[in-house]
């Protein structure tokens, strides 16, 4: 990367949201609420929001912060398009799965829970 779009990227406003999160530990995963009282995040980027609920603009993936981060595991979330555009300059740690192994992973999941129950008549 040029030193010129290194400097852009510095410079981007959601770069500044994200001083504390330089060079820390990131591991992609499926957003869950903190507690019961606490059941969404944003994205510390750009402020997007994570939710387990479904809704316009929620995101349920993310890459959540690790045992590394001062305030500790899924603390702060950032989405993947803040991923994607400032990794160059955060120098993350990205720990983990990656993002398809994750997703399949809970679609797999989905797919069991919503099963029917084997039918009862038997063969
Ligand atoms: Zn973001």
């Amino acid at each position: 990367m040029s030193d010129k779009k290194a400097e852009g990227l510095r410079n981007d406003w959601r770069y500044k949201n994200m001083d504390l999160l330089k060079g820390v530990k990131l591991e992609f995963k499926r957003y869950r609420a903190y507690s019961e009282t606490w059941d969404h995040d944003h994205c510390a980027g750009c402020h997007a929001k994570f939710a387990e609920f479904d809704g316009p603009d929620i995101l349920h993936y993310g890459y959540a912060t690790c045992d590394d981060y001062i305030y500790g595991v899924e603390y702060e979330w950032v989405c993947e398009q803040c991923f994607a555009d400032l990794h160059p300059v955060m120098e993350w740690v990205v720990v983990g799965d990656s993002p398809e192994r994750v997703r399949h992973r809970y679609k797999e999941k989905d797919k069991k829970e919503k099963a029917p129950p084997n039918n009862p008549l038997g063969p």
